[in-house]
Order: C-alpha cells, then structure tokens, then sequence
C-alpha cells in the first residue's frame, strides 16, 4: 500500500479517537512510520538519528563536564527518538517496524515526546511529531488531506474526553494499526509478531483488526451511545 492508502486509512482510523483537530498529525505520524523502513526514506532515518543522536551526546558532555545541566529524562527521550530511527535503519521492509512491538513503542515514544512538547503549544507538537516521519516531498503531499481532516474535525467537534499523555498517545497507536491493518490486504501481507512469530497475516487476520478497532471505538464511544440509545 502506498502514502495515500496509508494516509486516508489513517485519518479514517484515528478520527474517533482524537479530541483536537491538531491530533491529525499524531495520527499521521504513526500511519506514516511503518513504512520509513523502505530505502526511499533513507534521508529522514538519517536526519533523525542524527538530530536524536546529537541531543544524545550533548547530554552525555554534560553529564562529565557540567552535571548540573545534564538532564537525565531529556537523555531517556533522546535514546529513546534514536531507537526510533535505528529500527527502520537496520530493519528490512516489513520487518520489525510492522509489528505490533513497534506500535507499542513507537506510540508510547511518539506521544510521550508531544505530551512534553504540549506545554509549549499543543499544534506544534502534533506538527514536530509529523515532520520526524516526512521530509520535504511528502509533507508537501499529505498536508493537502491532513488540512482537510482538520476541517472535517473542526465541523465534527468531536469530544472524546481523554486527556493526558493518552491524548497523544492513543492517535498515534490507532493511525500505527490503521497501517498494519492496510499492509494485511495486500498480497505481501505483515509479520506483525516478528520475531516472536514468522506468521504472515493476511486478509483474514486483517478483518480481525477492523472488529478489534470497531469494538475499540463502541468503547471509547459508550457514553455517548448509550445517551443516544
Ligand atoms: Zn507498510
């Protein structure tokens, strides 16, 4: 599945569960990430690991020049944004960054990183969050259908009512899944347990994580159903 398929089943995923219409780049990122691990986005894994690798070693100067300074979370986060970067680096396509491993991670990361960035805006958040996973090209490309979601949000307005580190978490997790359910319709299907298992998942296992997502929805939705109902 290319970009658009990526993106449009990402904004379709991530739509119930986002509060703000800014959170349409969190769901983006995580829709986009899989596929960093393809040659053609060489460039933005290597300006990651660089730009996370220098917050790295800055902090480890610190840490023997000046400990006052030294930041041991601001540390954890720029290992952690570098592990980011050096899975789809080492990984082969579809390998580990189709797995639900990576999901987890890669969400709890992700939004962690725009829950701390929130404090400064929450919009710049989202956008940094999106910009770590496209470079020039495809930023220009997605922003057409991200600017248009936010429009459709802003209509919406939608009040899930989850706040918190959940509020950036849950987007990225659910435009991630939206990823790894589209790659299960195609012929290739993912090993989306690798390396705990090599079972391929194909469109079968796929309608199984469209049911998963739809009960995923009814719950984080009860209140209000059940007020229509
Ligand atoms: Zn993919």
């Amino acid at each position: 599945m290319n970009w658009k398929g990526h993106t449009i089943l990402g904004i379709i995923f991530g739509l119930p569960f986002i509060s703000s219409p800014e959170q349409i780049f969190l769901v983006l990122a995580g829709a986009l990430y899989p596929d960093l691990d393809h040659d053609v986005k060489e460039d933005i894994v290597k300006r990651g690991l660089l730009i996370s690798g220098g917050i790295v070693f800055i902090n480890i100067l610190l840490y023997f020049f000046d400990k006052k300074l030294f930041n041991i979370e601001l540390f954890i986060l720029g290992v952690s944004v570098f592990l980011i970067y050096l899975i789809p680096y080492f990984s082969e396509h579809r390998g580990l960054t189709h797995t639900f491993w990576s999901l987890i991670f890669v969400s709890s990361i992700l939004g962690y990183l725009s829950y701390k960035l929130s404090f400064i805006s929450s919009v710049f958040a989202g956008l940094i969050s999106l910009l770590m996973v496209t470079n020039e090209a495809l930023l220009g490309r997605i922003m057409m259908y991200a600017i248009f979601a936010w429009a459709v949000l802003d209509i919406l307005n939608l009040k899930l009512g989850v706040s918190g580190l959940y509020h950036y978490i849950l987007p990225v997790a659910f435009g991630y899944l939206s990823h790894i359910f589209g790659d299960t319709m195609t012929p290739a299907g993912v090993r989306a347990f690798y390396p705990v298992s090599n079972y391929k998942m194909k469109k079968k296992e796929g309608y199984l994580i469209l049911i998963l997502w739809i009960l995923a929805v009814l719950y984080f939705w009860r209140g209000m159903i059940l007020s229509i109902i």
